[in-house]
């Protein structure tokens, strides 16, 4: 990082000494993953240089904001509104975390056999790791799966400024009716934090700002569908999750950027991997930055990642708002109605992301799918049976994975993927 932030972190409460071991890590593996690849399209040097200012710029950028009174809003999941908190002038950040870090502290509070992503966001907190979560004015938490809602329920022990969304888990009209209203009370705690009025004009300029980052975010997994694929599943995966937590506008921007670079090399022929390179699908739990492990090993292999279904992926970009409201309250029906469209694993039924995981198969054209689960993410673990008996019925090479943070398992991983990658294209199902 070019500038000294130390005092800024300093202020903000963050373990210093740890912090910099973080950051070393973090670059080394940054390098390693990251900047060895080949051929990769210029645009992506914006988020390459994001990433040296993690903590740096961007927390800079947070602090200014504040102080000019914008409330700083951070949240777990895709379920929270982004248009509301826009539209209060507020700061929307993403907080989960995809590292090994402060699993010690966070043991003291949460059991061991937890997700990761839990674990990491329980860990950054009390290691004193993350300034993001230091400048928040309000954590937002959702009743998804099991461990997040009682791991919320330690997080405002330790911060004293969680609020929790309540989320149905079924699509039902019942489900639907309480959503709506909890939408509406989530819009009325961010109207009482930052004591600015949800306005009509406020609330259709934030929506089409978050749709048109959506769009941005199509756009650009549309051209994975090229093969050759223009852009490596890691910096694709990359750009999903730096959009939790940059700036809108300059996110949008660089996407839209970058995209017309990879519109070109499709034109052209040019790829990252050569044509007819095998194609995965990855599809569930998500993976929060910087959990590059199984992009890693599948590029490593030779093959190329040409989609996430997943929330860090087209799970939380793929359907737009419809901003056609004439009132606010038009507006947060439209806004309860876009979320619940969302098929996160933790609502039953959940068959269409069934559908959404083929669909995407084909339109990527991948010639097998990984299911990931991270270890002791119920859901998903549970889902993936659902998930292979749709991948069997269409015919898609399939492998399930679970996983942590930790690289211990990197190796036999890459054993099991170098199989799976052999068979695909012969149309050898697993
Ligand atoms: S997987 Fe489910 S709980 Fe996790 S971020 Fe996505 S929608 Fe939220
Ligand atoms: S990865 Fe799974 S267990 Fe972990 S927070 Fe998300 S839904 Fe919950």
């Amino acid at each position: 990082m070019a500038k000294d932030y130390r005092a800024m972190w300093e202020k903000l409460g963050i373990n210093l000494q740890a912090h910099d071991g973080l950051l070393s890590v973090l670059s080394d593996a940054y390098k390693g993953m990251y900047l060895a690849q080949s051929n990769r399209p210029k645009g992506m040097g914006y988020f390459d240089f994001v990433i040296s200012e993690v903590h740096g710029l961007r927390i800079e950028e947070i602090v200014a904001a504040k102080e000019q009174g914008r409330p700083v809003i951070g949240t777990f999941c895709v379920y929270v509104p982004e248009e509301l908190v826009l539209a209060v002038d507020g700061v929307c950040i993403g907080l989960c975390a995809g590292a090994e870090v402060g699993f010690d502290e966070a043991e003291k509070y949460i059991p061991r056999n937890t997700c990761a992503l839990i674990k990491a966001f329980m860990g950054f907190k009390l290691a004193g790791l993350c300034p993001y979560v230091q400048t928040t004015d309000l954590i937002v938490g959702e009743t998804t799966c099991d461990g997040k809602k009682k791991a919320y329920e330690a997080l405002e022990d330790i911060t004293g400024k969680v609020y929790v969304m309540e989320l149905p888990h079924m699509k039902s009209p019942e489900g639907r009716v309480l959503w709506e209203s909890e939408v509406r009370r989530f819009a009325g705690k961010l109207e009482e934090l930052s004591g600015k009025k949800i306005t009509l004009e406020k609330l259709a300029s934030a929506s089409e700002l978050v749709n048109s980052k959506r769009k941005a975010l199509l756009r650009l997994a549309a051209l994975r569908a090229a093969d050759p694929a223009p852009i490596s599943g890691l910096d694709a995966l990359l750009v999903n999750q730096v959009s939790f937590y940059d700036d809108p506008v300059r996110f949008t921007q660089s996407v839209n950027a970058l995209c017309d670079e990879l519109e070109d090399r499709v034109r052209r022929g040019e790829g990252v991997a050569a044509k007819g390179a095998k194609r995965v699908l990855i599809s569930g739990s998500p993976m929060a930055i910087p959990n590059w492990k199984l992009h890693a090993i599948i590029e490593g292999s030779g093959a190329v990642v040409v989609g996430e279904e997943s929330c860090v992926g087209e799970r939380g970009f793929r359907e737009l708002l419809d901003t056609g409201f004439a009132t606010v309250q038009e507006g947060m029906k439209k806004i309860a109605d876009r979320y619940l469209t969302v098929d996160c694993a933790c609502f039953t039924p959940n068959t269409e992301r069934m559908d959404n995981m083929t669909g995407m198969a084909d339109r990527l054209k991948a010639d097998g799918i990984i299911h990931y689960a991270l270890q002791f993410c119920t859901p998903y673990m549970m889902e993936a049976f659902k998930a292979k008996k749709a991948a069997d019925a269409h015919g898609k090479p399939f492998l399930r994975i679970e996983s942590d943070y930790s690289m211990e398992d990197f190796g036999q991983l890459k054993t099991r993927i170098e199989a799976f990658l052999e068979i695909l294209g012969n149309g050898t199902a697993r």
